[in-house]
């Protein structure tokens, strides 16, 4: 009994030894180039699609609906178990009068971020949790697998990428989740509002909205839309070089609706910001259709992995 004992104390020795001296091994240099490719490397379509049916499965997330604090929780929930001890929600009053009803409503951005080391400039990583669909009860149903649980997922998994490369960036990335978008960009607009107002330095934003949907999956090239603006044609030129060097897609802009998503009020209030869009018009856009199903993850993969490069090198 006792020799048994000091032989698993013995065990739990060497264990910890051993994992002591591995913890010590220095990791091997890489050049810069080679990091950002590295990170990129890491993109999963496997954990794009979890992220989204996780979404999906939550039945609806209609900014007016009952759920709506619990799904920003789950939200805050998931970047916590990916180390991010520090997200939180920040919430803010919407009153809306939909069909003669008058709906008041707090509602819950979800902020997840990441300190940089060097000085206070910040990265915005944004995309809406919440959803809309026609033609039944948005209370009930409302499954936005593409819009824009696609774009949730997206975002999760930079940040999963960044956290576990455990290098701390050079700047402060903020991953944000929005609530009620499909309103009227609602919480971007208070987002964007408050950093103006509290003097953020923010160099960038960058907005994921609809980013896994592609008409023909068998076409030789598949597109991608980067909708900047007109203080952000400069970020906008190194985003397309990094499609060119780090994702099998085309990339393109039409400005046309660049009004049309959480982008739009950091634009406003005087930030460049970036809006990876598809390049596709998708027929189960605000419908209960829009599930799992619609979407396609190595197509949302490669936007994943350009603009984690352009992510990691603005920020790295
Ligand atoms: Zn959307």
């Amino acid at each position: 009994m006792k020799f048994r004992r000091q032989l698993s104390l013995l065990q739990v020795l060497v264990i910890l030894l051993a994992a002591f001296l591995t913890g010590c091994q220095k990791e091997p240099e890489m050049t810069r180039e080679e990091f950002i490719s590295y990170l990129t490397t890491q993109v999963s379509s496997d954990n794009l699609e979890s992220s989204v049916r996780w979404l999906e499965g939550m039945g609806t997330r209609f900014a007016l609906a009952e759920n709506r604090r619990d799904v920003a929780v789950k939200i805050r929930n998931r970047f916590i178990s990916m180390g991010y001890f520090g997200a939180s929600l920040d919430s803010f009053y919407l009153e809306k009068t939909i069909q003669g009803v008058t709906y008041k409503t707090w509602q819950y951005n979800v902020i997840a971020p990441v300190e940089g080391m060097d000085d206070d400039s910040i990265t915005v990583v944004g995309a809406h949790y919440d959803s809309y669909a026609s033609g039944v009860n948005p209370f009930v149903t409302a499954p936005g697998a593409n819009d824009n649980a696609s774009g949730v997922a997206a975002m999760m998994e930079i940040a999963r990428i960044f956290r576990g490369s455990r290098i701390r960036p050079e700047h402060t990335v903020i991953f944000v989740a929005f609530a009620a978008e499909e309103l009227g960009l609602h919480g971007s607009r208070y987002q964007a509002e408050k950093s103006a107002a509290s003097g953020d330095k923010i160099i960038m934003m960058i907005n994921y909205d609809m980013i896994s949907y592609i008409a023909n999956p068998s076409a030789n090239q598949w597109y991608v839309n980067i909708i900047s603006y007109d203080n952000s044609s400069d970020i906008r030129d190194d985003a397309a070089q990094m499609f060119d060097e780090h994702s099998t897609l085309i990339s393109y802009s039409d400005n046309t609706f660049n009004d049309r998503s959480d982008s739009y009020p950091y634009y406003l209030n005087g930030f460049k910001a970036l809006f990876f869009h598809q390049g596709d018009i998708e027929g189960t856009y605000h419908t209960p259709g829009d599930r799992v199903s619609v979407c396609n993850f190595e197509y949302a993969r490669e936007i994943v992995k350009a603009s984690c490069a352009l992510l990691a090198d603005k920020n790295y």
